[in-house]
């Protein structure tokens, strides 16, 4: 019995784990990768043989645990795509969303590649990819046991993360010899709001588990409303514009519910528009509303009072991009559009008519990966390229980390205590300090905690007993238009800079340009070790 980690090892994004039993090979979770060299990692064949696997896991819609299943089936998996009935719908929505945009990103490479006589960019999986995977979908019901391969069966249980949300319960049978690894999934706080809280597991020989927000405490929810408030209050006033970035499946439906609650208050005057420029939004609304019986008290005490949770003031959908555009021409409004770490979707084309008016607000409300616009934003920088134009960063930029769907440090470490047989936890989906950080706090905890790579393979044995074998990553052979395109996007950068006629004011400009000039340095010296080796 073996684990391999495949991805979401050191970083958050690209979730995927690779079961084996006997002759069974299962996949739990098969998310994309997003943020910084995104696009290849996304390309890179699966360690793995697609048409080997009897099954995959999904623990839910989001495309970093689900997005690369289209792949897989393309490239020839043909078992079943256990999920939960709410999780099928909105891969459904998500999927061809993705399989759009990638579409347009090829068809953007293939005419920028034709001009300097380069072959086409394919999409990494296209609609038609899409229909076949979505065939593959089987529902699996919360809290039912369930045979997926033989020797692995699996139980679903609440996450309190999004709507279908899962953590697994997976019990692994060889020989005689019985083991239960539990995947976290992605998890809810403890105190939810959206959705209903965390399923409480306490037995496991190995727990694969989330530390998105391992080394970081969220304000309180209360703590988070005021801040919501405060900024809806002084924009509002100053007849500004609010952009906020989401993420489309689950944040936005809680900001819609935020802004509701402001709305009730009499705080958000009737007449100042809410856009919600995502129609993948309003698809994913109506699921939340097909399904609010699973959803919090909260919600279903807000509903019961006949009141629409997800639909708050004066709310406009937008569907084409033309309304989308006219939005720029509104002063005073609330825009809530994808994606949330402004890493595409229209809230890019918000963002850069929008962020350089000292009036206007920016909230984040989600995490944001290292290499994204939002991360940039966040991290305070003040000239930007967006969307093919320098625009430089005036508008008043907030986070609020408390309407994260995700667990805070505390949260993970009070699920974590309710195991009683002493797992090993394999702490995964987070940057390497948030995940290394975890992994301390459970070892003062009296837990063991290891932060595995990407590659690694595990033994599994009872009691989380099991031997880490160490794979050896496979050598990255260099291609050479990345190489050229590399070369020419740096000597474009160095004229541009040079042909600057404002004097260079030093902050910090000169020593960056020096490291530059060493790294490039350093890079042509191995060029040429390689070439005297060959
Ligand atoms: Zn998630
Ligand atoms: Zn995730």
């Amino acid at each position: 019995m073996r684990l391999k980690i495949i991805g979401a090892a050191g970083e958050v994004t690209g979730s995927s784990y690779l079961l084996e039993c006997g002759a069974s090979r299962v996949l739990v979770d098969c998310g994309i990768f997003q943020g910084k060299d995104d696009e290849r990692k996304n390309r890179e064949m699966f360690p793995f043989s697609s048409v080997s696997l009897n099954a995959v896991l999904l623990t839910h819609a989001h495309m970093d645990h689900s997005g690369r299943i289209p792949l897989l089936v393309k490239e020839g998996f043909k078992g079943k795509v256990w999920a939960t009935l709410p999780t099928l719908e909105l891969v459904k929505v998500l999927w061809y969303d993705s399989a759009h945009l990638m579409k347009e990103e090829a068809d953007w490479l293939t005419k920028k590649n034709s001009r300097k006589g380069l072959a086409p960019v394919e999409p990494i999986y296209t609609r038609d990819d899409v229909d076949d995977a979505i065939k593959m979908l089987s529902a699996a019901s919360y809290d039912d046991k369930l045979p997926v391969a033989p020797g692995i069966s699996v139980r679903f249980r609440d996450a309190g993360h999004i709507l279908g949300s899962a953590i697994l319960e997976v019990w692994l049978e060889e020989e005689g010899k019985q083991v239960k690894v539990v995947f976290s999934g992605d998890l809810g706080p403890q105190q939810t709001v959206m959705e209903r809280n965390p399923a409480i597991i306490t037995s496991a020989d190995y727990v694969i588990m989330e530390s998105t927000y391992g080394d970081r405490l969220h304000k309180t929810n209360a703590e988070s409303r005021d801040e919501f408030r405060d900024v809806l209050t002084t924009a509002l006033k100053d007849k500004a514009k609010v952009l906020i970035p989401s993420f489309v499946v689950d944040r936005a439906q809680r900001i819609l519910y935020e802004l509701a609650l402001l709305k009730d208050e009499g705080i958000l005057a009737g007449n100042v528009p809410i856009f919600f420029d995502s129609p993948m939004g309003v698809k994913a609304t109506e699921i939340y509303k097909k399904h609010m019986n699973l959803l919090s008290s909260e919600i279903q005490q807000y509903v019961s009072q006949g009141k629409d949770p997800f639909a708050p003031g004066k709310l406009k959908y937008v569907s084409s991009v033309e309304e989308s555009q006219a939005i720029n021409d509104v002063g005073n409004a609330v825009v809530v559009a994808g994606s949330g770490m402004a890493n595409g979707g229209r809230i890019v084309h918000h963002l850069k008519h929008g962020i350089w008016n000292p009036k206007n607000h920016v909230v984040f409300v989600g995490y944001q990966a290292q290499g994204t616009l939002g991360r940039r934003i966040v991290e305070g920088e003040k000239n930007l390229r967006i969307a093919g134009e320098d625009v430089s960063v005036k508008a008043n930029i907030h986070t609020i980390n408390g309407f994260s769907a995700h667990a805070d440090r505390d949260d993970l470490l009070a699920w974590a205590g309710n195991f009683s047989t002493a797992p090993l936890f394999l702490i995964t989906h987070g940057e390497p300090k948030s995940s290394l950080a975890f992994s301390e706090t459970l070892a003062s905890a009296g837990m063991k905690g290891v932060v595995p790579v990407a590659g690694q393979e595990i033994e599994l044995e009872p009691n989380g007993a099991g031997k880490a074998v160490h794979i050896a990553e496979q050598p990255v052979v260099l291609k050479r238009e990345e190489v050229s395109t590399l070369l020419a996007e740096i000597l474009l950068l160095a004229s541009g800079l040079q042909n600057r006629s404002v004097p260079v004011q030093e902050d910090g400009i000169l020593s960056l340009l020096k490291s530059s000039k060493v790294l490039l340095e350093t890079a042509n010296e191995k060029m040429n070790e390689r070439l005297r080796a060959e």
